[in-house]
């Protein structure tokens, strides 16, 4: 009988089964413009999360699903008792996406598991690969792991974009059931960890011809809504100074946010994406004016004070037409720190291997800012092509993700040598 061996750095990744994985995932939802779509609970996500099933169990697998719908791969310790370390993304796209986002994270925690299995390496811990249901927020962001997390309350199940009957029969038809989801909640005690390997969505990376960025934290983001009310008017005989124009107010804010973010928060980000009209006819002045405003900032005080400023200035222009504007926060997400312990252990093993690297912020969210309100999290970028994401044209080279699951199955293998 041969006894299980040493975590050894010298393991490496059977890429050619990951690159046939890759493929035959992406295949799954493909779209006429050579895109991806597979929206959380559709038809696309359920038949990605069947094939996947499928690739744990011919692996020797353990399959795990929870009951918000997060489906995992296990490979046990042989200590009953260890914790787990969750090696996780998410499987799930947004409309007509790339075949890397998220996908590329799961593959590669996949073929982890496979290769530790392989070789029979004995682990201290017990080791999850994980995909996350929606996580990019077709029904709601981060269902699945914030599920996982605890942190799922009946307000965030009310669902901003569809109506929630839908949201609900998609969950039933997924075999998530709504009054259950609070069972999905893990104990932080139970685990070790969480890590994640993500694309880049930016091309700060290429630009430094660097193979890995090493995440530090990410962006703290808030939504607000902000609706000016005026008054309808006939656009002919009110005269112009007297109108009370909810669009002219609006439209004035727009630009001024824009302005106050580039002098004043130069590392803010803001966004206006979407502007609703009332009554929204070219002779009628318009009466009501909604409109959505994002804020990202990777400080959590900075972020506070810009999100004050452009309430006020929502104020000052509503008084500047003499309008009145109303301001509601939607959503609101910290700025998640990742793991120093985690970041660093990521560093040595970029070091050690050679692998250009260096750490930086992320702008986008992912199911890391979630994790890490649980459990010590760390995550790893590697580079996205010209920064494309979230469309058909995305593309990283695979010989860079080689040298991200690498790097992650190093990091593995190094906790599992000192825990
Ligand atoms: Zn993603």
């Amino acid at each position: 009988v041969k006894s299980p061996s040493k975590p050894t750095q010298h393991l490496t990744i059977n890429t050619k089964r990951l690159y046939a994985d890759f493929q035959a995932l992406a295949n799954i939802g493909k779209t006429l413009t050579g895109g991806i779509s597979r929206l959380a609970l559709s038809n696309e996500d359920l038949e990605a999360r069947a094939w996947f099933a499928n690739q744990i169990e011919d692996a020797g697998l353990f399959v795990r699903d929870d009951e918000v719908g997060n489906l995992s791969g296990i490979l046990f310790s042989a200590n009953r008792d260890a914790k787990t370390l969750l090696i996780g993304s998410h499987l799930d796209t947004v409309p007509n996406g790339g075949a890397y986002d998220g996908a590329i994270g799961v593959l590669a925690g996949l073929e982890i598991l496979r290769t530790l299995k392989e070789a029979d390496v004995a682990l201290p811990f017990h080791l999850e690969v994980i995909n996350f249901t929606d996580e990019e927020g077709w029904w709601q962001s981060f269902f699945g792991s914030m599920g996982l997390a605890g942190l799922l309350d009946t307000e965030q199940q009310r669902n901003e974009r569809q109506d929630n009957g839908a949201f609900r029969a998609a969950l039933y038809r997924a075999g998530i059931r709504p009054a259950e989801v609070d069972r999905a909640r893990r104990d932080p005690e139970t685990l070790l960890g969480y890590l994640e390997l993500h694309i880049e969505q930016g091309e700060s990376l290429q630009q430094a011809q660097c193979d890995i960025g090493v995440v530090t934290r990410v962006v703290g983001r808030s939504t607000y809504t902000f609706t000016f009310y005026g008054e309808a008017t006939h656009a002919a005989t009110t005269i112009m100074d007297k109108r009370r124009d909810a669009l002219q107010g609006a439209a004035v804010f727009i630009t001024q946010m824009h302005g106050l973010t580039q002098d004043e928060f130069p590392d803010a980000f803001v966004n206006c994406g979407n502007v609703h009209v009332q009554p929204g006819t070219f002779n009628v002045v318009p009466s009501e004016v909604s409109l959505r405003v994002e804020c990202r900032h990777e400080d959590e005080e900075a972020l506070a004070n810009f999100e004050s400023r452009i309430v006020r200035l929502a104020q000052e222009c509503a008084a500047q037409y003499r309008l009145s504007v109303s301001s509601q926060r939607i959503i609101h997400r910290d700025v998640a720190l990742m793991d120093d312990r985690l970041t660093q252990r990521f560093v040595d093993m970029c070091e050690q291997a050679g692998y250009r690297y260096q750490k930086m912020v992320s702008f986008a969210g992912h199911d890391a800012q979630i994790l890490s309100k649980i459990t010590p999290s760390a995550m790893i970028f590697i580079p996205s092509h010209e920064g494309i994401s979230h469309n058909p044209r995305e593309f990283t080279e695979w010989r860079d993700i080689e040298k991200g699951t690498d790097l992650l199955l190093k990091t593995v293998l190094s906790l599992a040598e000192t825990s």
